[in-house]
């Protein structure tokens, strides 16, 4: 028999493509899933929540978290975007809420919700879902594919939707199918430094705005950072990995890091520490900060690391002491020596190039009747729930396109 659809991965963008290919009209879609378990990274993943997508409802806000993919995703926003998965989760009886940077999870905390909804509406369209069948080949014939499944199985199909996600299999059936494969590298680490000046400060999280260049301005972001015992971390280190993701696989992972810790231009700080100065001559400059956001522990470490006494008076503060301090506040540089552990979310950036993919349809522009969907394409984005978010997307329009 042959099947309208086969899907090859029984992940998230698998399964949102088989229940969309459905409810459009097609009748028999099976999924193939190598492993025991389908969905299991939806499982793991938002530390076991699963942060399945983000309240950034403005398609072209929405956009700027895809240093991946960000022009290709504008059209297929427009098609669905994350109110329209935030809804179509709902409309499927789970409950969903935002929280405040966002993120949005499930109302229960528990990806298990997420599995079940997604598996029961599959099983419920009679989609036909078979673990435990690695596809090792595709093979184009006259009237569709034949797929070969590890253990000598094979199945027909008429269109083929690839969902592999950053599994290297998938972009090898992709490339066996005549398509071309940027090189994957990682995304959304940390960072590790050379320097240990600010050690101290492990586990302090900056909820204020810091802002990082790396490699003199060739990427710069803001946002809130966590210092870690090795380096840095925290979503304004992972947002930067993501986009300096090719550049810093390219040079071994070694940059250097600027930090600016106020978010304020050099004069600002020399005005406000000059003030200051003058408010309270008498006061040790260890324990009494003109920046009351920045934390004691930091403070500390930043006034030892350009060698600023502790028990000395503001009064008492030279002139290049001064300028040292402002220097250390507006532009602190570390090396960065290699990257860090992931943080709760890693996604691989590179995959089957997007030249070659139709994105009205996510049709393959080489190979009629193959389709691809989700983390097997070059797009990736930040961490907030944009990457289950471009999977739903792409299997929304890839499902309904396959009619
Ligand atoms: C720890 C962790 C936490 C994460 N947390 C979040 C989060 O909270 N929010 C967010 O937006 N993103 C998160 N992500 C990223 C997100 O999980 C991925 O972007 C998303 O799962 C990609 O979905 P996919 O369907 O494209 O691929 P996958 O979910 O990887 O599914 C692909 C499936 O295909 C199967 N497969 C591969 N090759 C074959 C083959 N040859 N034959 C048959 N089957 C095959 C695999 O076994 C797998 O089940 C996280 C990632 C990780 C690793």
């Amino acid at each position: 028999m042959i099947s309208d659809l086969v899907i090859i991965g029984g992940g998230a963008s698998g399964f949102m493509g088989a229940i969309t290919a459905v409810q459009s009209g097609l009748r028999s879609v099976v999924i193939l899933e190598s492993t025991l378990k389908v969905l299991e990274k939806v499982r793991i993943s938002g530390g076991g929540r699963c942060n399945l997508t983000n309240s950034c409802w403005d398609i072209s806000n929405l956009v700027n978290n895809y240093p991946r993919g960000e022009k290709q995703l504008i059209g297929l926003f427009n098609r669905f975007s994350t109110i329209d998965a935030y809804d179509w989760f709902q409309k499927r009886g789970l409950p969903l809420k935002v929280e405040k940077d966002g993120r949005v999870f499930p109302s229960s905390d528990s990806s298990y919700d997420v599995i079940k909804c997604l598996f029961n509406e599959a099983n419920d369209l009679g989609v036909k879902v078979f673990t435990n069948s690695h596809v090792k080949q595709v093979i184009r014939i006259d009237d569709g594919f034949n797929v070969l499944v590890k253990g000598s199985n094979y199945y027909k199909a008429k269109n083929i939707l690839i969902c592999t996600g950053g599994h290297p299999s998938g972009r090898r059936l992709a490339k066996s199918l005549g398509h071309s494969i940027i090189p994957p590298v990682p995304s959304l680490f940390s960072f590790s430094t050379a320097e240990n000046e600010i050690k101290t400060c492990s586990g302090i999280t900056l909820d204020v705005q810091v802002r990082l260049t790396v490699n003199n301005k060739k990427y710069s972001e803001t946002g809130s950072i966590l210092v870690t015992h090795k380096g840095f971390s925290g979503p304004v280190i992972l947002r930067l990995s993501a986009f300096c993701a090719r550049n810093l696989y390219a040079n071994n992972y070694k940059c250097e890091l600027k930090i600016n810790w106020l978010c304020m231009k050099e004069n600002e700080v020399r005005s406000k520490i000059d003030l200051y100065k003058l408010e309270n001559v008498k006061k040790l400059v260890l324990k009494n900060k003109p920046f009351s956001k920045l934390p004691k522990r930091l403070w500390k470490a930043l006034l030892l690391s350009v060698g600023i006494d502790c028990q000395l008076k503001w009064a008492d503060l030279s002139k290049c002491e001064e300028e040292l301090l402002v220097k250390c506040l507006t532009n602190k540089r570390f090396s960065v020596i290699s990257r860090g552990p992931f943080g709760e979310e890693f996604v691989t950036a590179g995959g089957v190039s997007l030249k070659e993919i139709n994105f009205k349809t996510m049709e393959s522009k080489i190979c009629k009747g193959l389709f691809f969907a989700g983390e097997v394409l070059d797009i990736d984005g930040i961490t907030g729930g944009f990457n289950f978010q471009h999977c739903w997307t792409s299997a929304w329009v890839a499902g309904n396109s396959v009619v």
